[in-house]
């Protein structure tokens, strides 16, 4: 069996008890490098075969899952934060698929959680945001059209913004399409992690900020007015409202 498995944000306590147990058990682990914690590989067997995935390609990586598998052996592979966002683990998925070897996935704490905590902001608040936008500004990667920075800021909605730090110049001036640009944004780099940096501002001064800090990667942008220090309360908890678990 393949196990796909979200390692966290970065702090060996953020893996799940479930993703413990698998890696403790895998024959074959592969693992992301350049962000996973490696602390979490003390978790693996000491014969354990390890590899680092930051210096392979999809073919080297498939073949190695293939051969394990042949031989009856479990591999954990093993993603930062979450491996459904921008983890590159679909096309892993179908050439599993194309070859007939099972997967599962075992979720993790994805680093816009951790960032939310460290922020100790939450991403919804009644009144002012109740959708939360996960994006990225273009790279490599290209980017359907209807989904840049621009169309986007006209929601207002919370955003968080990965793998775009480097061209924070950028990111801001579409922002400024949709934002007004007093609207406050935090960059937390490496979230969860002992080096974790903060850095607050808004629009107009958040670029010069972040450049001062020397942040150029491992750091997500969030924007918003959840950022702001907003008095609102909740219905959920609101005494004269009732729901289903409170009459
Ligand atoms: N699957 C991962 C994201 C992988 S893409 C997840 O769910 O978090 C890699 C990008 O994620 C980085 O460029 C950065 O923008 C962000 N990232 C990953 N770990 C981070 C952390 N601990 N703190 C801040 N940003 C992080």
């Amino acid at each position: 069996m393949i196990y796909f498995i979200g390692a966290g944000p970065g702090d060996p306590e953020l893996l799940t008890i479930k993703a413990a147990r698998v890696i403790s058990f895998c024959e074959v682990i592969i693992y992301a490098g350049s962000l996973v914690n490696d602390e979490v590989l003390k978790y693996a067997r000491e014969d354990a075969k390890i590899y680092n995935s930051a210096f392979m390609t999809l073919d080297e990586i498939i073949k190695i899952m293939e051969e394990a598998h042949k031989q009856g052996k479990n591999v954990a592979r093993i993603h930062t934060g979450d491996p459904s966002i921008y983890g590159a683990v679909h096309e892993q998925m179908m050439e599993l698929k194309k070859r007939d070897i099972p997967y599962e996935i075992i979720p993790g704490v994805s680093s816009f959680l951790a960032a939310a905590s460290a922020l100790k902001k939450e991403l919804t608040i009644p009144g002012i945001t109740q959708t939360i936008i996960l994006t990225r500004i273009e790279g490599n990667t290209k980017m359907p059209e209807v989904e840049s920075l621009r169309l986007l800021s006209k929601h207002r909605a919370t955003m968080v913004i990965f793998l775009s730090v480097d061209k924070i110049e950028r990111v801001v001036e579409e922002l400024k399409e949709g934002y007004d640009p007093s609207t406050p944004v935090a960059v937390v780099y490496k979230a969860s992690w002992e080096d974790e940096k903060v850095i607050l501002g808004t629009l107009l001064d958040i670029s010069e900020k972040v450049k001062k800090e020397g942040i150029k990667k491992t750091a997500l942008i969030l924007v918003g007015d959840f950022l702001k220090d907003i008095k609102a309360y909740s219905k959920l908890y609101d005494g004269k409202f009732s729901h289903g678990f409170r009459g």
